[in-house]
């Protein structure tokens, strides 16, 4: 699992661990937007949340992550699963830990970034607003603004406003530093320096889940 700061670079990592290890994974953020931009009950619900930079209830939250965890409980069993962007409260981590058993979560790999790098790169970002595919002003896709992997058009996420990205910030603090606590205690927190070049990070991220698969507790 990947938790980490706002604009850590924890979409772009999960999504290249997920794919190296041929896994399922499940980043809350992305589905809340999917959902949103669907205009689905959840994506409704969740979007008066998201949009002023609060967090979406655990209620919603954890009702989304078993579900995804029943959709794919033949595969999670067999292979394993990454998550992105959760849990990110105390009371998530609890839950998680409720519907796996303690023994299936492996790793959680904290990416430790400064908060003025994550101001600069938040200011930055631009978001596929189809499949989610993460730009920055300064690695444009190829034909700018629209995304190299669908075709889909590159924009500002609504979130990435000054405001809200002030309040995600202190929430972090307040709801998201004890999940850190509570995983560094149980042994299986593992935290990389996330402010290097993607390749470095990815690099790391994964010599710190072979390194546990190698030496389980
Ligand atoms: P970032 O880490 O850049 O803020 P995410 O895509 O992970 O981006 O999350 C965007 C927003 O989605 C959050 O600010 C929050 O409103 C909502 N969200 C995502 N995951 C969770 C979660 N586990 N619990 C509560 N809200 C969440
Ligand atoms: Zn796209």
């Amino acid at each position: 699992m990947l938790l980490g700061k706002q604009g850590a670079g924890k979409g772009t990592q999960v999504t290249r661990v997920a794919e190296h290890y041929a896994v399922a994974h499940l980043a809350t953020g992305d589905l809340f937007r999917a959902a949103a931009r669907d205009g689905t009950p959840l994506g409704v619900k969740a979007r008066r949340y998201i949009d002023r930079g609060e967090l979406v209830p655990d209620d919603i939250v954890i009702g989304v992550v078993r579900e995804f965890l029943t959709d794919h409980d033949g595969a999670l069993a067999a292979s394993g699963f990454v998550l992105d962007g959760f849990p990110r409260t105390r009371v998530q981590a609890e839950e998680l830990d409720v519907s796996l058993g303690d023994e299936r979560l492996d790793i959680v790999v904290n990416l430790d970034v400064p908060t003025e790098v994550v101001l600069a790169r938040i200011a930055g970002r631009r978001v596929c607003v189809q499949c989610g595919a993460t730009y920055h002003v300064d690695h444009s896709p190829r034909d700018p603004w629209w995304c190299d992997h669908c075709g889909g058009h590159v924009l500002q996420r609504d979130d990435d406003q000054e405001d809200s990205v002030m309040r995600r910030l202190e929430l972090y603090e307040i709801q998201t530093l004890p999940v850190i606590q509570y995983y560094r205690r149980s042994g299986k927190l593992v935290s990389v320096n996330g402010e290097a070049d993607s390749e470095s990070v990815f690099t790391a991220v994964i010599t710190a889940i072979d390194a546990r698969r190698e030496a389980p507790e």
